[in-house]
């Protein structure tokens, strides 16, 4: 497996594979070509489809100033359905062109091309491997974590916690309207501030969770800085947990950076073996993963034992198997930013499950992976981010 820094990236909304990773193929191609003066790149696939809608033309834009963008929507036979042609060119002559693959959650691969995300730091591919190896030494997962990866985690972490928080704060200030012509408002602030007569602390703790979860996503929608986790769609899941733990609850920063390791083992496990993208199996690979690395990290942050945390994974992704991919126009809004806070209390609800019932569990946490990637395989294309079934395709054509 590969590091876990390369779950967590820093880059703008609204879309991991949409924005994050092309912006950064396009800084990589324009580094090749130093001296071409035009540029032209030709998305396929989901890119095609909702590309308009998550601001892929812009994100490339911004690195390649200038260049055509091209919306292919008829090639079918892809190798990625996030697939992008790069073509460099110098007084209309072609220097060059490359396809380069948005693999999701901001990465990138380059068609036969190895990179440093190529690069595995685990030995191990599977959670089995890792609880086996915890319970041998006698070590938590935040140790062994930090015995495999290179000191430079920690201060990496503690920037994308930053990163995090500020996205957070910002959510919680900004009102108006969202861009791309939904019509959808900024509700974080308002949710934050609306308490109702003799709330219950349960009920203000799923008031302040859901805020934070819709400030984060709300930054997303508007294209502002947010971190991957595992990807832009889902962002708002994990920082809401955790930022409530620091902030309400008084958890101590260094413990909250040591939740966001075991977090992202648990989704750098989904990723090696499933996928983390929704154009690939489905928002249960975004929603489901950010749901099921939030619920370990709660539970690392409360003290279980490893398997309850496996177990807290494990029943988060469960209960997301299945989860369609219909962002309504292509935007990450309509169910996107609502799904982020939903996901946050279910994050919650499989912790409380797991304390209680892990020794009679029948389902390890591998095997829900493996079967969250077997039903995004079988989805139909259409629910995985093409917008062109489920609330995409009602909200304007009617039931
Ligand atoms: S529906 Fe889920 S997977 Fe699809 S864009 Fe929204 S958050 Fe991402």
């Amino acid at each position: 497996m590969k590091s876990i820094k390369s779950v967590y990236k820093i880059g703008n909304g609204p879309s991991s594979s949409h924005t994050v990773g092309p912006y950064h193929a396009a800084q990589i191609f324009r580094e090749r070509y130093p001296e071409a003066d035009a540029w032209r790149v030709t998305l396929y696939g989901s890119l095609a489809f909702t590309g308009e809608g998550h601001g892929t033309g812009k994100a490339i834009k911004s690195a390649l100033p200038g260049a055509e963008i091209i919306f292919d929507l008829k090639t079918t036979d892809l190798p990625h359905p996030n697939t992008m042609l790069f073509t460099a060119l110098k007084d209309g002559k072609e220097l060059g062109s490359k396809r380069i693959f948005s693999i999701g959650g901001g990465s990138i691969r380059i068609e036969n091309e190895l990179s440093d995300e190529d690069v595995d730091v685990y030995p191990q591919k599977h959670f089995s491997e890792i609880l086996l190896l915890c319970r041998e030494k006698g070590i938590t997962l935040p140790q062994f974590i930090y015995r495999v990866e290179d000191p430079s985690l920690r201060p990496y972490l503690e920037k994308v916690w930053q990163a995090m928080q500020d996205a957070i704060r910002r959510g919680l200030q900004a009102e108006g309207i969202l861009p791309g012509g939904l019509g959808v408002s900024r509700k974080a602030k308002l949710l934050y501030n609306k308490r109702c007569y003799n709330e219950s602390a349960d009920v203000t703790m799923n008031r302040v969770i859901a805020a934070y979860a819709y400030a984060t996503s709300e930054e997303n929608a508007d294209e502002n800085i947010v971190v991957t986790a595992p990807t832009c769609g889902s962002c708002g899941v994990l920082p809401a947990v955790l930022y409530y733990m620091q902030h309400d609850r008084g958890f101590p920063e260094e413990e909250i950076i040591d939740a966001l390791a075991v977090a992202g083992i648990i989704g750098n496990v989904i990723r090696t073996n499933a996928s983390i993208s929704g154009a690939e199996c489905g928002c249960q690979a975004e929603i489901g993963s950010a749901c099921s690395m939030t619920a370990a990290a709660l539970a690392s942050l409360y003290g279980m034992n490893i398997d309850q945390i496996e177990y807290s994974a494990e029943i988060a992704m469960e209960h997301n198997l299945g989860l369609t991919c219909d962002p309504v126009n292509g935007l990450v809004q309509i169910p996107c930013i609502e799904r982020n806070a939903v996901a946050a209390m279910r994050a919650i609800s499989s912790v409380n499950l797991s304390r209680f019932l892990y020794e009679t569990r029948k389902i390890s946490f591998d095997e829900v992976v493996a079967t969250m990637y077997r039903t995004g395989r079988d989805m139909d294309e259409k629910y995985r981010e093409t917008s062109h079934g489920g609330l995409a395709q009602i909200y304007y054509g009617g039931i």
